[in-house]
């Protein structure tokens, strides 16, 4: 791909049958980087064809959350104010014979007896993945598949290859849990007409278990809300988000979504398994807060940490089975490379973490539990950090 490819158009659709999920945030954020990348349109389609299952509140929760995330659009649709442009494309296949009423046998009395089926012409059909490569497929097994209850009630397959089709849609880009959909919809669209968009389906989330990521096994975690009710910023779940089934290629890990739109290329989306690690959007989460103002930072951490002067307990400084008097060369040593977590860190491999890691935490925070000295050091700034690691060794 270059960058002077014209007209890029890529949608994210999410279904209005739930919350915001991270999977669509993060297929939302692929779709979002390729486009603002290639100077093409972002267009974000709500799917709710199937009409018992789509909420409006799930509606407004998915763009709530995309809306915080940053993730803006330049379109927005929803497939049910579109119902009367499905109708005349079942009319014309209907016409064409590219579609036909079928008459089903029903399974219970009362039943539907008219449904409308697509004239599967049974063929291989292969497509050029940009992430998995050429993908194949017999038609044959999907047999004279239903694209409409009705000729006035059509069904998502036909909804959405009209869609791509009238929106122009380049490329499609979306879970590979939907590869196997695509078939049919390429069969749909050469119906109609339509030229074959290009496909690029993105690795599926699994946890550490190699278990698929789901509300039924992981449930709130799935969530968007959780994260954000949590305290998670934006850019720490992007930057995140983004590594998941992507990397720059080179060590840099730290991205804002602009740098991150800077960054992206499509050759670099992995086709394995993207896992999910929380340990990995903590550390995200604290690179993040690093980057913002030291007074928004403060903010930040304040909200479940508090920041006064602590009054330390003597019996404290020292970790577990060390002594106050490892626990005072270690202070002394640090004390000078307050700045340097690299040199700090280095000392600390050396004379053991905890000996030297809790007390500089314990001295700067007066609590058990707080955010990491480095941290604390950062906020706090030099000459407050100093003092208060005087004040421990004062009492040692
Ligand atoms: N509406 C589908 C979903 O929510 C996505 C369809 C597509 O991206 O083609 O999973």
């Amino acid at each position: 791909m270059n960058e002077h490819t014209n007209n890029i158009v890529v949608r994210m659709a999410p279904s209005p049958t739930g919350n915001l999920h991270i999977g669509t945030a993060r297929a939302t954020l692929f779709n979002y980087l390729f486009a603002k990348k290639y100077g093409g349109k972002f267009i974000l389609r709500s799917e709710d064809t199937d009409k018992e299952r789509s909420k409006k509140e799930y509606e407004d929760n998915i763009l709530a959350g995309l809306t915080w995330l940053g993730l803006t659009w330049d379109e927005f649709y929803r497939q049910s104010d579109r119902t009367e442009i499905y109708v005349s494309y079942v009319k014309k296949m209907l016409e064409s014979g590219s579609a036909y009423i079928s008459k089903e046998e029903p399974k219970e009395p009362g039943q539907r007896t008219e449904v409308v089926r697509f004239k599967n012409p049974n063929k291989k059909i292969a497509f050029d993945d940009l992430i998995r490569g050429t993908v194949e497929f017999d038609t044959t097994e999907l047999g004279d598949f239903i694209i409409a209850r009705s000729p006035e009630e059509p069904l998502y397959h036909l909804a959405v290859v009209v869609d791509d089709f009238e929106m122009k849609v380049t490329h499609v880009m979306r879970g590979e849990d939907h590869i196997s959909n695509t078939p049919r919809q390429i069969l749909i669209q050469e119906a109609i007409g339509a030229p074959r968009p290009v496909y690029a389906h993105l690795p599926l989330i699994f946890d550490a278990e190699h278990k698929k990521l789901s509300k039924r096994k992981h449930g709130a975690m799935v969530w968007i809300d959780t994260y954000k009710e949590e305290g998670y910023l934006p850019d720490a779940l992007l930057n995140f988000f983004a590594f998941m089934g992507w990397n720059p290629g080179t060590e840099r890990e730290i991205f804002t979504l602009p740098e991150l739109v800077e960054a992206f290329t499509i050759e670099r989306v992995q086709k394995g398994a993207a896992v999910f690690n929380i340990e990995k959007l903590k550390w995200f989460q604290k690179k993040h807060i690093e980057l913002l103002p030291a007074e928004e930072q403060l903010k930040f951490i304040a909200k479940d940490f508090d920041m006064s002067e602590p009054v330390l307990d003597k019996e404290k400084i020292a970790w577990k089975q060390s002594t106050p008097e490892e626990a005072r060369k270690n202070l002394e040593t640090v004390l000078p490379m307050i700045d340097d977590e690299a040199m700090i860190m280095a000392y600390a491999e050396e004379a053991g973490k905890g000996n030297v890691l809790w007390p500089l935490r314990y001295a700067l925070s007066g609590k058990e539990k707080s955010p990491d000295p480095f941290t604390l050091m950062k906020i706090l700034g030099k000459e407050e950090s100093a003092k208060r690691i005087q004040r421990a060794l004062e009492l040692l």
